[in-house]
């Protein structure tokens, strides 16, 4: 019993040994200068593989932001007022890890994080019926959450309604197709992805997503990121073409 109790403990120890000397074996690896990720402020030699199909120099090391998160990030920076000190309420849809404590603390009690499954986030919400008044945010960001829903056109909607006047709301989607493509027949997993890229998502959108933002009543606003960063901020942090355009809707 004595030898049991000793392997037992052995066992509880090592793993946790292990695990911290790879972590700090892969800190070691991603030190040094070369990349900067604008979310974290943290800079490493490169950004991880990351996705279905894998893409290189994709993910923080450090806060896990992807592509466009670093994209969206400076966007916030650089673009907009919502890091600009005054009281805001910002909804923020299926909030992502690398944003959601940042935000928290830079915006305070008006934050609030939604989502579908309640247990990822402050409020349950349905985002085709939202359960708030019109016109009851500054603020609105949803990022890749669009391609997942059935009523997409009745969510746009949603958003108009409870945006402010005076509001700003960046919806974001994955953009991968010459039109729009989607069949809400099709529940099939295996065939969504063969057809629409991932098993969860009901269509592919094209450049014609514009146009379903604005039959929902919203102005919109292309950009993308040449158009605010410079050529060596895209490199050093990691702004690639996937990281997609950015839609800045206004009412
Ligand atoms: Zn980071």
């Amino acid at each position: 019993m004595p030898h049991n109790i000793e392997y037992m403990t052995i066992a509880r120890v090592l793993p946790k040994w292990i695990e911290q000397l790879l972590r700090e074996l892969r800190s070691i690896y991603y030190s040094k200068v070369g990349r900067y990720c604008p979310v974290c402020e943290q800079s490493s030699r490169k950004f991880s593989r990351f996705g279905i199909v894998p893409r290189k120099n994709a993910e923080c090391m450090w806060c896990g932001a992807l592509e466009r998160h670093r994209l969206i990030w400076l966007y916030f920076n650089k673009m907009t007022n919502l890091f600009d000190g005054r009281p805001k309420r910002v909804l923020h849809v299926a909030p992502e890890g690398c944003f959601e404590r940042r935000l928290k603390k830079l915006i305070g009690d008006g934050y609030i994080t939604a989502d579908i499954n309640d247990s990822l986030a402050k409020v349950k919400m349905d985002i085709t019926d939202i359960n708030y008044p019109e016109e009851s945010f500054d603020v609105i960001y949803c990022s890749h959450v669009l391609e997942h829903v059935a009523d997409d056109r009745r969510a746009m909607r949603e958003f108009y309604r409870v945006l402010k006047a005076n509001g700003w709301a960046i919806l974001l989607v994955p953009v991968t197709a010459e039109m729009t493509i989607e069949d809400l027949s099709i529940s099939d997993p295996a065939e969504r992805l063969r057809l629409f890229g991932q098993e969860d998502h009901v269509r592919r959108y094209g450049p014609d997503y514009v146009e379903r933002l604005r039959e929902a009543g919203l102005r919109v606003k292309v950009t993308t990121a040449s158009d605010f960063l410079s050529d060596k901020e895209i490199l050093q942090m990691g702004i690639t073409g996937v990281s997609g355009e950015i839609y800045y809707c206004t009412k």
